[in-house]
C-alpha cells in the first residue's frame, strides 16, 4: 500500500469478514467508512473500532442511492462486502437476496464509475461454481447449476450477475475493479445463525448440545481463516494487474463435514454427539447441497503469493476461545 492516507469505503463493513477488513484497513493508516444496515453485521463487530481515528460508520442501507453517491463521492477506493449472507437466509428471504445482490452491487458500481473510475473490490463467492463435480474449481471453469425452482441457486445467479456487470464495467468503462470469489471462511465473530457450519458446531461443542451433521457428513469443504483472506484482499486491490480479473480466495485443506464435527469435537474436548439431520429437516424442501467445494488457488498465488496461513486446528481454537469470551456465535 502506498503511503498517501487512501479513505476507503466499506459496505457491509459491520458484517464478520466485513469488520475484520476494517480492522486491519485502520491499522495500515487508512481513513475507513462504513456503510452497513446491520440486517446481518452486528454493532459488537465494530464496536473496538468506533473510537478509532479516521473510522466512521453509517448505519443505513447500500440502497439508499443518494447516500451512497456522497459516501462514493468523498472515497478513494469501495470495497463492496454487503449482501445478504447464509444459506439460511437465501432460501427463506429470496426477493431481498436478489434485489439487495443485484440492485445494491449496480449503484456501487455505476457510482463509482460516475465519480471518476474509483477502485472496487466485489466480494463473490464458492457458490457462483454451483455443483460442478469437477474440483477443485478454477476461475475459468463452467458453472453447474440446478433448476431455478431449488432457491439455493438464485444466490449463485445473483452473484454471477454481479460479476458480468463488474466486468462489463472494466471492459467498456475502464472501471478497475477486481472480483474475489470466496471460499468457505470463518474465524471470530462469524455468527452461525444463519447456517454457517463452524461457529454451530463449536457453539455446540462447547454447551454439550448434538453437533448437527447435515445430509451424511460426506460432503467436503475447506476453511480459510478470515485474517488470511482480509490479506489477500487488500493485496489484491493493491496489485494493478488484478483489475478486471477473478480470483479465488481459500484454502485447499479439504475435510468432510463429519470429519470437522470429529475435529470440532476433539479440539474443545467436548462430550457432544455427532448426530445426522436431513437436508429436508434442517432447509426444508427443495434443498441441494454440493457435494466437494475446493478452490485451485494457484492463480491468486502467482498473482500475489497468497498462501492460506493459519491451519484448521488453530482456526477451531480461535472460534472457541472468541466463543467462550464473548458467548456469541
Ligand atoms: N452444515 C451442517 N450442519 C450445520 C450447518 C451446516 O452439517 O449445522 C453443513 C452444510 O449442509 C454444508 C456444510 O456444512 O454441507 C457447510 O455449510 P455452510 O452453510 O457453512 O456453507 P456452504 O454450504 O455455503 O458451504
Amino acid at each position: 500500500m502506498s503511503n498517501a492516507i487512501k479513505n476507503i469505503l466499506v459496505t457491509g463493513g459491520a458484517g464478520f469478514i466485513g469488520s475484520h477488513l476494517c480492522g486491519t484497513l485502520l491499522d495500515r493508516g487508512c481513513r475507513v467508512t462504513v456503510i452497513d444496515d446491520l440486517s446481518t453485521g452486528r454493532m459488537e463487530n465494530i464496536a473496538p473500532l468506533l473510537n478509532r481515528a479516521g473510522f466512521l460508520f453509517f448505519k443505513n442501507s447500500i440502497m439508499n442511492k443518494g447516500l451512497m453517491d456522497h459516501l462514493v463521492s468523498e472515497t478513494d477506493e469501495i470495497y463492496h462486502l454487503a449482501a445478504v449472507v447464509g444459506v439460511k437466509n437465501i432460501v427463506e428471504d429470496p426477493v431481498r437476496t436478489l434485489h439487495t445482490i443485484i440492485v445494491g452491487t449496480d449503484t456501487v458500481l455505476e457510482l463509482a464509475h460516475a465519480h471518476g473510475n474509483k477502485k472496487v473490490f466485489i466480494a463473490s463467492t464458492s457458490e457462483v461454481y454451483g455443483k460442478s463435480p469437477d474440483c477443485p474449481y478454477s476461475e475459468e471453469d463452467d458453472r453447474v447449476l440446478g433448476s431455478t425452482t431449488r432457491s439455493r441457486w438464485s444466490y449463485s445467479s445473483a452473484k454471477a450477475v454481479d460479476e458480468y456487470m463488474a466486468l462489463a464495467y472494466f471492459n467498456k468503462e475502464n472501471l478497475p475493479v477486481v472480483i474475489g470469489r470466496l471460499f468457505n471462511t470463518v474465524g471470530p465473530r462469524q455468527t452461525g445463525q444463519y447456517g454457517m457450519v463452524l461457529p454451530r458446531f463449536v457453539r455446540q461443542a462447547l454447551t454439550g448440545s448434538p453437533i448437527t451433521v447435515y445430509g451424511d457428513g460426506g460432503q467436503s469443504r475447506t476453511f480459510s481463516y478470515v485474517v488470511d483472506v482480509v490479506g489477500a484482499i487488500i493485496e489484491l486491490m493493491d496489485y494493478p494487474p488484478a483489475m478486471g480479473e477473478i480470483f479465488n480466495i481459500g484454502s485447499e485443506e479439504e475435510i468432510t463435514i463429519m470429519e470437522l464435527a470429529e475435529r470440532v469435537k476433539t479440539i474443545t474436548g467436548s462430550s457432544s454427539d455427532i448426530i445426522t439431520i436431513t437436508y429436508e429437516e434442517a432447509y426444508g424442501e427443495g434443498f441441494e447441497d454440493m457435494q466437494r467445494r475446493v478452490p485451485n488457488i494457484s492463480k491468486i498465488r502467482d498473482a500475489i503469493g497468497f498462501e492460506p496461513k493459519t491451519a484448521l486446528d488453530d482456526i477451531i481454537r480461535a472460534v472457541a476461545e472468541w466463543i467462550e469470551k464473548t458467548g456469541r456465535a
